[in-house]
């Protein structure tokens, strides 16, 4: 059994950490919204500041919003690199730049420590019953030594390519995932504002070519009005920025990815910034001067 480190335990971070504990690793855990009880109940021990957590653990798993936040948890005053020593491994699990990934490797290699880039897909749901996708950038000789450890996070752990290559990957499932949301909303409104029932509707849906896993869950979203998140507008805003980003630096174009990231800038200023990515239907209900569900 390892000696594991955990930064960031929000809405993924805190059943992941948990399946580490009941998969038998002592975990050393700090957040900056404070660790939560339930992690020390079940045997977690919490740490004063990210650099205790780099001491103590042999292996430290980050999941924060975004690059920055990463930036700072690895090289800021009191994180990681003030506290780690040679052959000491750092994953990080959240959603960030691809570019700066590679940087963030070529730092820590150069303090003897290994890094790896393994963001998630499945959403919170799939956190808390740790059936994860998990998407892997590493050397092999990495990936083999720590994925036992991401298997008990995840049902399908895969080695993408060298560092950066995880995040490539996470940033086109994400593509995927936010146009998908949309259309699902826009065939909700349509067979709405037409005089359907939505419930009867999706249900019809589901059995058909156009299921989905996000128009199952999304689309239940939508009609119920469950906007808690999940996973928020502003989070999905930042992943389809790196994506958009990414294509320009690469000449490719993303028409789809552009117009969502729009609609998501709608919702975000419809007070739906910190609401699930399953409100990017108030956009569009606003366009349709039509409301889905109750
Ligand atoms: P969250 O905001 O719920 O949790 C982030 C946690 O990180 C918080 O507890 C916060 O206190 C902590 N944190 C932030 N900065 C910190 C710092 N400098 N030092 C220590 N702790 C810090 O976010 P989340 O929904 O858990 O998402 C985390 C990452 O996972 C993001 O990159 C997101 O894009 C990605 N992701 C989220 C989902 C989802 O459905 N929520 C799904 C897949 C991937």
């Amino acid at each position: 059994m390892s000696k594991l480190g955990f930064i960031g335990l929000g809405i993924m971070g805190k059943p992941m950490a948990g399946h580490l504990i009941k998969g038998g690793h002592t975990l050393y855990l700090y957040s900056r919204s404070g660790v939560p009880e339930t992690l020390t109940k079940e045997g977690g021990i919490a740490c004063a500041s990210i650099k205790e957590v780099a001491e103590k653990a042999e292996i430290i798993i980050t999941m924060v919003p975004d690059t920055p936040d990463v930036e700072k948890v690895i090289f800021g005053k009191d994180g990681l690199s003030e506290g780690l020593g040679k052959g000491k491994t750092v994953i990080d699990m959240s959603t960030i730049s691809p570019d700066e990934t590679k940087v963030f490797a070529s730092r820590l290699q150069k303090l003897g420590c290994d890094y790896v880039d393994a963001p998630v897909s499945g959403g919170e749901g799939g956190a808390i019953a740790a059936s994860l996708t998990i998407m892997v950038g590493a050397d092999e000789a990495v990936f083999n030594k720590i994925k036992p450890i991401l298997e008990l996070m995840g049902k399908k752990v895969t080695l993408i390519g060298g560092n950066g290559a995880g995040q490539t990957c996470k940033l086109a499932n994400n593509i995927i995932s936010a146009l998908n949301i949309e259309a699902a909303a826009e065939g909700l409104i349509f067979a709405s504002k037409a005089g359907l029932d939505p419930v009867v509707v999706l249900e019809a849906l589901l059995g058909g070519s156009a299921y989905s896993r996000c128009l199952e869950n999304h689309g239940e979203r939508m009609i119920k009005r469950n906007f808690a998140p999940g996973f928020r507008i502003e989070l999905h805003q930042k992943d389809l920025n790196l994506a958009l980003e990414s294509a320009r630096k690469m000449g490719v174009s993303l028409p789809n990815t552009a117009l969502t990231q729009q609609l998501f800038n709608a919702s975000a200023a419809l007070d739906g910034a910190k609401k699930d990515n399953s409100y990017i239907i108030a956009a569009l209900e606003a366009l349709a001067n039509h409301k889905v569900g109750k």
